[in-house]
């Protein structure tokens, strides 16, 4: 099957014949991969901020039809629709029992070990999958519990986004940070995971969401379409904080980074209410340290950190889906360009370049 394959930092993706075991293990199952996101945490390991080993194919928000399962796998059937998500667990751990699959302590299980023949290998030689996804590809060779089947009315496309940007950024206003009505948020980022913050708070009831971006047509998406009230252009205003806590009334009760710059968590602290709360969404690189002033927790702020917007995917998965069509969540609307898997080194381009909120890739 065709994959993308990363061999370097900074290199381009190269199309590839990959191979994949005919053998299943008894948990994993086989997905034909209908689409697959393009999302910043790939561009951090294509730009070298996040180092992993090579080659790799990236991709961790897909979808697609199971074509096959292992023996021991009992809840997914060949053709099922399927969502894959990096939130990938064990089941057995302290987390897993705690009902934190986010949180897995053994992710290891959920992988082949090291001896057995890999998921994703070329003549031969082991081809690292990212994530335990590897979306950039034709087929997934998948743990079982990386998968969520989902409602067959749920357009295959659109369902890939709710593997990462969709999940991660409701997650975190609705589950992490239990945005509650009449709370005043503000996004310091209004990308895929950002513009799904704002989406978020808005389901939650927040009565002032801020929308803060250097992308005007980002700014002018989150007001249309994902429930922001307000929106501050950073690259024209001066002192962003400044602006989102005249906009709230003193500050926001919830300030979200999702972009990934460690400078802009302190912005997002200058930006909260006293006594509120930052939540670092967006992926830092491996090397980030964050400072600020340490007076901000004396005023009662906290900063706190985001894991995948602490999805449970078997639960929170179908519940986007029915939400979707029900109606109440927007999808369509993130998707800035479709485009076959042949043409992606200009989808990583765009999305360096910062352009449209999603590229789907779509097989
Ligand atoms: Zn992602
Ligand atoms: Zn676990």
């Amino acid at each position: 099957m065709r994959a993308a394959v990363l061999y370097e930092p900074h290199g381009r993706l190269r199309l590839e014949d990959v191979d994949t075991p005919d053998e299943l293990r008894p948990d994993e199952v086989r997905v034909r991969t209908a689409a697959v996101g393009l999302c910043h945490s790939d561009l951090h390991v294509i730009d070298g901020r996040v180092v992993r080993p090579m080659p790799v194919v990236l991709g961790h928000e897909a979808s697609g039809v199971v074509t096959q399962v292992g023996s021991a796998v009992a809840d997914v059937r060949p053709g099922d629709h399927v969502v894959a998500c990096f939130v990938v667990f064990c089941g057995r751990c302290r987390m897993c029992r705690a009902g934190q699959p986010a949180m897995c302590q053994d992710r290891e299980a959920t992988m082949r070990a090291p001896g057995e023949e890999p998921r994703l290998s070329i003549a031969g030689r082991e081809v690292h999958q990212w994530t335990n996804i590897a979306g950039f590809a034709e087929e997934m060779v998948l743990h079982r519990n990386a998968v969520t089947v989902i409602d067959e009315r749920m357009p295959l496309d659109l369902a890939a986004m709710l593997g990462c940007a969709v999940a991660t950024g409701v997650g975190s206003a609705r589950k992490v940070a239990r945005v509650a009505p009449g709370d005043a948020v503000a996004v310091i980022g209004a990308g895929g995971v950002g513009l799904n913050v704002c989406q978020g708070a808005a389901l939650a009831g927040a009565g002032i969401i801020v929308a803060v971006d250097r992308s005007p047509h980002r700014l002018a998406l989150a007001r249309e379409r994902f429930g922001a009230t307000h929106v501050v252009d950073a690259s024209a205003e001066q002192d962003v904080a400044a602006r989102v806590r005249e906009l709230s009334d003193g500050g926001a009760d919830h300030v979200f980074e999702a972009v990934g710059v460690p400078g802009l968590v302190e912005t997002a602290l200058d930006a909260a209410v006293r006594g509120g709360s930052v939540w670092a969404v967006g992926v830092f690189g491996d090397a980030a340290r964050i400072d600020f002033p340490a007076s901000h927790l004396h005023s009662g702020k906290g900063v706190h950190g985001v894991r995948a917007g602490s999805l449970e995917p078997q639960g929170d998965i179908p519940r986007l889906v029915e939400e979707y069509l029900r109606g109440s969540l927007e999808l369509e609307a993130l998707v800035g360009e479709r485009m076959p898997l042949e043409d992606i080194n200009r989808g990583i381009e765009a999305l360096t370049a910062g352009a449209g909120a999603r590229t789907l890739v779509v097989f």
